[in-house]
């Protein structure tokens, strides 16, 4: 076999090393399938020498703590990719004519795997026979279907095999999936270390389904984002709605907040850049908008930490206050946006970093996604006559720059 292989390398090197710009249309697809077809061969040669080497416990003896992490270290793949690499060799060794499948590429990998998947369910819970006539089912008819297909009839080939234990099968299956979605739920967020966090996770359907009908409200449409960047917003959104209620635990004595350090500029009556207690930093333009009704420790820049006379109840509109911005506004002021209270903020006209005052005259409410618009600075916001916020839009929205106002919440 060594020298068979040592011709194969040369071979597949020939191969990898050859110009294809010149091939015909045609010889270029048949190329394709060809390599194609070889790779899942050779796939079926190593799942193979992974079953020998497993079966004689090499990677125990050369203190591996398993095949799949011995496979890791030396083939330099990740566990997941070595894990999957033993299951299939395990599975081939016990299913000949899935072996024979993917040995003479009549299946690839990606399919194997499905299939080895659908044998194990069933020989945990129907006749041996049922998995053979499964197994040759899924290989035979419908190893022309992709991977995502061929999963959806894999899923159906009890019914289609063995419509008896069908029924109690797809109950345990159910069941199965349940326990699993349970026992794996997750959820994380992780700093991407430029600027971005990650969030990944896994929910079981049901708390899938309560996060989709939170989140779904919030993500009507419009032009300026995209339909992933709306349910960002809306998740965000979601979780400044419960940060603005009373029923969240205490946390050290504390309600919830975000609490934002932010040097200022006595001098230029600034606040610069700050910094969230998690480490993190935040742009002058994310604290100037946080900061109109957050809670943030500002420090005076350059001073000796002495914490600046900016006191939290002259910074947030809170009590009569915000209930005076809620009855005038009715939810945000945004032209056009039907955003109701409870998901808005008070916004400082002018800020108070530089001397705005936090009064009605100087408020407006504003959802999360137009205070940001606002604090971007294209649009303004400013105080009518009539002692009604209205926005001047930018001139490429009107040229002549006309004042806006939202009716959507004006009662008659
Ligand atoms: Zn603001
Ligand atoms: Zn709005």
């Amino acid at each position: 076999m060594r020298e068979v292989l040592e011709q194969l390398k040369d071979l597949a090197g020939h191969c990898a090393g050859t110009p294809v710009w010149s091939l015909p249309d045609t010889d270029l697809v048949s190329a394709v399938h060809a390599v194609h077809d070889a790779e899942q061969m050779l796939a079926a040669a190593k799942l193979h020498l992974v079953r020998e080497i497993d079966g004689r416990s090499l990677p125990v003896a050369q203190e591996a703590a398993s095949t799949a992490v011995w496979l890791r270290e030396r083939l330099h793949i990740s566990i997941h990719a070595a894990r999957r690499m033993v299951d299939l060799a395990g599975v081939l060794d016990k299913r000949p004519v899935l072996d024979a499948a993917l040995s003479s590429a009549a299946v690839n990998v990606e399919q194997a795997h499905i299939v080895a998947k659908t044998i194990q369910d069933l020989t945990c819970e129907a006749e041996p026979d049922v998995a053979d006539l499964a197994e040759k089912t899924l290989i035979e008819d419908h190893a022309g279907w992709e991977p995502a297909i061929l999963r959806k009839v894999a899923a159906r080939i009890l019914a289609h095999v063995a419509p008896e234990v069908a029924e109690d099968a797809d109950r345990r299956a159910v069941e199965r999936d349940e326990k699993r979605a349970q026992q794996t739920r997750a959820f994380t967020l992780t700093n991407n270390g430029d600027g971005r966090f990650r969030l990944t996770g896994w929910l079981d359907a049901e708390a899938a389904a309560i996060v989709n009908a939170a989140l779904d409200p919030l993500c009507k449409p419009d032009t300026d984002r995209t339909p992933t960047q709306r349910r960002a917003d809306a998740l965000v959104e979601i979780c400044q709605l419960a940060l603005r209620t009373t029923h969240l635990p205490e946390n050290g004595g504390d309600r919830p907040q975000i609490v934002v350090t932010v040097p200022y500029d006595v001098a230029r009556k600034e606040l610069r850049q700050g910094q969230l207690d998690t480490g993190e930093t935040l742009t002058a333009e994310q604290v100037r908008r946080l900061a109109c009704d957050s809670q943030i420790i500002p420090m005076v820049l350059g001073g000796d930490g002495q914490v600046l006379d900016v006191g939290q109840s002259r910074r947030l509109f809170t009590g009569p206050l915000r209930r005076a911005l809620v009855a005038r506004d009715g939810g945000c002021a945004f032209p056009g946006c039907d955003r109701p209270p409870q998901w808005c903020d008070g916004h400082h006209i002018r800020h108070w970093a530089t001397g705005g005052d936090t009064a009605l005259n100087n408020g407006v409410l504003l959802c999360g996604h137009h205070h940001r618009v606002i604090h971007r600075g294209e649009w303004e916001a400013r105080m009518a006559d009539d002692g009604r916020p209205e926005f001047i839009p930018p001139a490429y929205v009107d040229p002549e720059r006309k004042p806006r106002r939202n009716i959507y919440h004006r009662r008659p």
